[in-house]
């Protein structure tokens, strides 16, 4: 299996090569030449057994191909349950129960092992990680590569747009993870990374590395969860499973995507947008046209320019074959706020602020009558988002045990200017 760029202009590559690039030198976004067929009938013994087998096709030309299984067994070690909801056909997919509460854990942790391994056993200078997050990444990639040998991690985050516990989380690794706060939108430390990754005089000097969803290896994993559900699902209930999942800069839904194209018994995929409308207004028939970011209740996906769309495009022939993949639809902070609010009455969960847009979407698809088999995809827990929900819902919720360690560790960033070279000079040692 190659791998070439979404801008067509690289030479088809080996998975190695594009793991270790994350973006590709022409600017795009490494997909694959083709997608695999995969014929399983039935669910592994573990999401992390199923994982291997999903992922083999992707893997039969690389250096981890043997590996493959242990890297799996690494990431995948905390379970992806399917919860049914209060309504009959309701499900609810919580991908949170890894260490920092996010779904992110899982292509984290995978990508930070497959980075490992690939790895030269004698290489000299560490490699710095290099991610912008809109709040849960920074976690994710900070937690995977803490203290791990020959890597070091710089998270950039924009100021005052996560929640309190997101910041505490980004700052509380210390040692080889470092975290900057930026005057600006999650677009902007977007936007600061991809122009130290394309910088060649930069990358000369340090060796870096990527770790945002747009990297292949957090976009592959993914896949996983989405197929062990739905194939433990057919088991049980004869019958594909509909998601609607969170969105922001559109990684975990294009797993979702990828894993239905692959052969997985997945039925329809809707997108849940909070204020930030671009897919919504993409899918509805406008041109796609990225936007200034909007602060919402759920800030992981304040995107207005999401990355992951150019993938999207480039494996569909026209805007009409693209809409007919998938539906999105906006929920705004009133909706968000009154979904958390009554969540717990009309559902049985109290989810955060992200979960609760595709709670809002489950209902609005309820509204006109569709009684198939949904999971709205629980992205995050919601002790991590205390001061948005512990007011709605009038009580105090429970940190799950790995969140409440990282809370009583103290957290430090530094302030960085939101201005493209500002990467580079602290990179350069300057
Ligand atoms: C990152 C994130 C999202 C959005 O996921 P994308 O892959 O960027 O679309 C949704 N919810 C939470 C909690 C997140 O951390």
């Amino acid at each position: 299996m190659k791998f070439v760029s979404t801008r067509g202009g690289v030479a088809p590559t080996s998975l190695d090569v594009a793991l270790a690039a994350g973006l590709a030198p022409d600017g795009g976004l490494y997909v694959p030449e083709r997608i695999p067929q995969l014929a399983l009938d039935h669910a592994g013994a573990t999401l992390a057994d199923t994982a291997a087998l999903v992922l083999a096709p992707w893997f039969e030309e690389s250096h981890l191909r043997s590996r493959l299984p242990r890297l799996c067994a690494d990431a995948f070690d905390f379970p992806a349950p399917l919860r049914a909801l209060s309504s009959p056909n309701d499900h609810l997919l919580e991908l949170f129960h890894g260490p920092t509460a996010a779904f992110k854990d899982y292509a984290a942790r995978f990508l930070a092992g497959c980075l490992s391994g690939l790895r030269a056993p004698a290489a000299s200078a560490p490699t710095t990680i290099l991610v912008a997050t809109s709040g849960d990444t920074g976690a994710a990639v900070g937690a995977a590569f803490h203290r791990r040998d020959g890597f070091n991690v710089t998270i950039l985050y924009p100021d005052g747009r996560v929640s309190p516990r997101q910041a505490h989380g980004l700052g509380c690794f210390g040692d080889n993870v470092r975290a900057y706060r930026i005057d600006g939108s999650f677009d902007d430390c977007q936007r600061m990374v991809k122009h130290a990754l394309g910088d060649t005089d930069l990358r000369a000097r340090v060796a870096l590395g990527s770790a945002n969803s747009i990297s292949l290896g957090r976009l592959l994993p993914q896949t996983a969860y989405y197929a062990h559900t739905a194939l433990e699902f057919r088991d049980r209930h004869d019958a594909p499973l509909n998601f609607v999942i969170p969105t922001g800069n559109l990684g975990n839904a294009l797993a979702c995507w990828l894993a239905k194209r692959m052969g997985l018994p997945i039925g329809d995929i809707v997108l849940a947008s909070n204020a930030n409308d671009v897919l919504p207004r993409y899918f509805s028939g406008d041109e796609y046209a990225p936007r200034a970011t909007i602060a919402t209740l759920a800030n992981a996906m304040d995107v207005g320019a999401p990355s992951n769309f150019e993938r999207l495009r480039w494996w569909h022939r026209d805007d009409v074959e693209l809409r007919a993949a998938m539906r999105a639809s906006s929920v705004d902070d009133a909706a968000i706020s009154d979904t958390i609010r009554h969540a717990s009455a009309r559902h049985g969960v109290v989810p955060c602020p992200h979960t609760a847009t595709a709670l809002k979407v489950l209902e609005e698809l309820r509204a006109t009558g569709d009684r198939r088999h949904w999971a709205a995809v629980a992205t995050a827990h919601p002790a991590k988002f205390d001061t948005i929900v512990e007011p709605l819902i009038g009580h105090a919720i429970e940190p799950p045990p790995a969140l409440a360690a990282w809370l009583a560790r103290p957290a430090t960033s530094a302030p960085l200017a939101n201005a493209d070279d500002a990467l580079g000079t602290v990179l350069s040692g300057g």
